[in-house]
């Protein structure tokens, strides 16, 4: 048995009824297989082992009462997973699926995808079972209170900064960052993306959906291409769908669909500036449904209970990128299959683990340009980590500067992508040379820090 193969064997048999977990662990285990020869010291001080066990996980009660005056209990966590690069740094998750497996799959996955931002960011994720969809703002800002009433002991400016996933976005990471204010009396930057009132970064909402055009315009350019008259997919239809679709219309190409839980809707014409705003204005201020924009642009297409991909595998729709946007395990073999006999080339993951393991496969074994999520979605904690720099200097970028930065930023973790791939693996392969590098740099600062 290799070391890896053990390594991967022990998390599971240590971490039983942790599928996604189990599943983060092995796609990053498994491509870490050439640095175990190149770097006896890693093995030596166990590094692989240590590096699969949080430093902590915090889980805790949050009883709130709903708006008929009845108590409510949820589930809270606090996965800090490593900081031996930073300050732990990662999402907090609202969504009926969370769980503590789920939560941990997601920060194991951070700690290697802030190691590529090339900033000085640990990796942290959180969250809670709650639902907000169909929770009255008074009831969100009620659990939001509840939920910082526990969290905030455990939080800090240089200790650990959340930030919105599934479920989080501007309304409730408000909620939050208020509570915490006034409990601890400080006005500091604990949590990030909030809004520019108070101490927010400009392009910090666009981030994470931005971040995987670009990711995926630097694959384009290695084989001489870029967006231009390509046609798009894109899944889910929250934060990160919408500034993808606006970025792949700004660069020239075609965005053709959205989902929600309840079903997808695709549109051949392309989703515009001016259909974009539609959208926008269902999910972000009606909080509404995929299905409602069907009844304005009659030309679109609703196909109900199916995800973007079940409609690939379904209608044979003609595309050339897919940008997975919505949620985990939302492409399987059958998907994978299926978009590449579309025309698919190009797979660039907004959505933390999208893909499941049988369907990178598939892309490995096509020649798809396939950027993992840690690579291609970095864009959104990386600004984050921008917001940080500008709280703590009190000094705030335009747009534009920031938007530049982002760019930089992604430019540069696709170059260390390529290297590391180069170096360790094969060139090209973006899988590997996202983990590796990312691994890397983890790796040797907790070797420098000794055994704690
Ligand atoms: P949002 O809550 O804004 O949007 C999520 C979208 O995905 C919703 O449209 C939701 O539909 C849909 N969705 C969720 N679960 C499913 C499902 N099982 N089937 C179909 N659709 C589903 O979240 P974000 O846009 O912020 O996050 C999306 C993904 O991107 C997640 O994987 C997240 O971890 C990842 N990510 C986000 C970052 C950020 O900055 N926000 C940073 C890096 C990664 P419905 O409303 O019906 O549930």
């Amino acid at each position: 048995m290799s070391h890896i193969t053990d390594v991967i064997a022990k998390v599971k048999a240590k971490n039983p009824g942790e599928p996604e977990f189990h599943q983060a662990v092995e796609e990053v285990m498994k491509t870490l297989e050439p640095t175990v020869a190149k770097h006896p010291e890693f093995v030596k001080a166990k590094i692989y082992e240590r590096i699969c066990e949080p430093d902590r996980a915090i889980l805790f009660r949050v009883p709130w009462v709903d708006d008929k005056g009845e108590v409510q209990v949820n589930k809270g966590f606090r996965v800090q997973f490593n900081n031996a690069i930073g300050p732990y740094k990662g999402g907090l998750r609202f969504h009926p699926s969370v769980n503590l497996g789920i939560i941990k799959f997601l920060g194991f996955e951070q700690v290697f995808k802030n190691s590529l931002t090339t900033l000085a960011m640990g990796g942290g994720k959180g969250g809670s079972d709650f639902d907000p969809k169909g929770k009255s703002d008074n009831e969100v800002m009620k659990f939001c209170h509840a939920f910082m009433r526990e969290l905030f002991r455990h939080i800090g400016a240089d200790t650990d900064v959340p930030a919105g996933d599934i479920g989080v976005g501007g309304r409730e990471i408000g909620f939050m960052y208020g509570y915490y204010k006034k409990i601890r009396n400080e006005f500091t930057g604990v949590l990030t993306g909030r809004a520019l009132e108070y101490g927010g970064s400009l392009i910090r909402p666009e981030a994470t959906g931005y971040g995987a055009v670009y990711f995926g315009g630097e694959m384009l350019a290695t084989r001489g291409k870029d967006y231009k008259g390509l046609r798009c997919l894109v899944s889910g239809k929250g934060n990160v769908s919408q500034y993808t679709i606006e970025k792949i219309t700004q660069l020239g190409g075609k965005a053709l669909s959205f989902c929600d839980s309840g079903g997808t809707v695709v549109d051949e014409e392309g989703i515009d500036a001016g259909k974009l705003a539609h959208l926008m204005e269902i999910e972000n201020v009606r909080r509404g449904r995929a299905k409602e924009y069907v009844e304005k642009y009659k030309n679109a297409k609703y196909y109900e209970g199916k995800s973007v991909w079940d409609v690939v595998k379904d209608q044979g729709i003609k595309f050339d990128c897919a940008f997975p946007s919505a949620t985990q395990n939302e492409i399987n073999e059958d998907h994978a299959q299926a978009m590449v006999k579309s025309g698919c080339f190009l797979v660039s993951e907004g959505a933390n683990m999208p893909s499941n393991l049988a369907a990178i496969k598939v892309y490995q074994s096509n020649n798809v340009l396939y950027g993992p999520a840690k690579a291609a979605n970095a864009g959104g904690v990386a600004t984050s980590g921008l917001e940080m720099s500008q709280q703590s200097s009190r000094w705030y970028w335009d747009r534009n500067e920031v938007d530049q930065k982002l760019q930089r930023i992604m430019k540069a973790i696709h170059q260390q992508c390529l290297d590391a791939s180069e170096k360790y693996a094969t060139k090209g392969d973006y899988l590997a040379g996202a983990n590796i590098a990312g691994f890397v740099k983890v790796a040797k600062a907790m070797l420098a820090q000794g055994i704690v």
